[in-house]
């Protein structure tokens, strides 16, 4: 028992314990992130480098050659490139506000060597078609999936080696602790949610009906109303959620072509970790964010 202390983290009943006991201070700490005073108390706890997220919209329908569509071969593609894959039983932010919730057995996934020490009553270890089938299962129920490296995942859990570890979380905009309370959010969020290059999401004016839906669901308050239709604004982190709630199909989300959004997406992950891919050990290039070029290395540090 002494031995499993030293080998593992936390177990499921203490995570769920821990979770509980946070989720205000996580509430709060995100909802009075801009109020004058308090959001300079606030604001290290989000800051970058150790709050980074990015989303991929497996939930909509992008396109691509081979009929799958584009964000889901996109995280195919990722999930084969790790060795290291966790999947967690539930997902810890479904269960604090609804132990019945039908996504409770929908899970994150911890990436890295990390997940060594994560304690076994949180799930298993599984394989990279384990992975893509859980995403499919994510994706059918609308959720987005977010790219996660976050400090307090990995306090949660007592994963060292935070460089080496990245989540991949499926999430909705009721539950979620990442993507809730993010409309008022102060400077230090603001920052630690980036959109995937490469992806722009678009209103189709001639169909828009000013349902005013998607200003309402949208997380980040990204849309608003202009001449009667609704506008996409630069705060748009391209979740994709928007795009499946406007009644009338007029919210489309485009991409780059694979090859070149697969590269954003490595970009993107080695700007907020040092998970080993199997791409570099191949000797394909992923830029290291120990190598970055001068403008990127100010943009992670700002
Ligand atoms: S949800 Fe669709 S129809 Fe409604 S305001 Fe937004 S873009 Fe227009
Ligand atoms: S505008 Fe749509 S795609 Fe962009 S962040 Fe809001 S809900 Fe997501």
């Amino acid at each position: 028992m002494v031995w499993n202390i030293f080998k593992y983290g936390p177990n499921l009943k203490l995570v769920r314990l821990q979770v509980r006991l946070s989720w205000p201070l996580i509430k709060y700490g995100k909802k009075w992130s801009a109020v004058p005073v308090l959001k300079w108390i606030i604001y290290p706890f989000f800051k970058r480098p150790h709050n980074e997220l990015t989303s991929i919209p497996i939930h909509v329908n992008v396109e691509s050659p081979d009929s799958i569509a584009l964000p889901m071969r996109l995280v195919e593609r990722l999930v084969s490139e790790i060795d290291d894959i966790f999947l967690m039983d539930e997902c810890h932010c479904a269960g604090v506000k609804n132990r019945k919730s039908s996504r409770l057995n929908i899970g994150c996934m911890a990436f890295g060597p990390s997940i060594a020490r994560i304690h076994p009553s949180h799930g298993r270890k599984i394989n990279t078609e384990e992975a893509v089938n859980h995403v499919r299962k994510a994706a059918a129920q609308g959720l987005v999936a977010n790219i996660a490296h976050v400090w307090i995942d990995a306090l949660a859990f007592q994963l060292t080696r935070f460089n080496r570890l990245l989540f991949m979380c499926l999430c909705d905009d009721d539950q979620c602790i990442y993507r809730t309370f993010m409309k008022r959010r102060g400077l230090s969020l603001d920052k630690t949610y980036k959109k995937l290059p490469g992806l722009s999401v678009q209103v189709d004016t001639s169909k828009c009906s000013n349902c005013q839906t998607c200003v309402e669901t949208c997380f980040v308050s990204a849309v608003e109303t202009k001449g009667k239709v609704a506008v996409i604004g630069d705060d748009c982190r391209g979740c994709g959620i928007c795009v499946n709630r406007c009644p009338e199909g007029a919210i489309s989300l485009t991409m780059e072509n694979e090859e070149v959004m697969f590269q954003h997406l490595l970009d993107r992950i080695r700007e907020m970790s040092n998970l080993p891919l199997k791409i570099e050990k191949r000797g394909k290039g992923v830029k290291s964010r120990f190598v970055a070029s001068p403008e990127k290395k100010q943009q992670n540090e700002t």
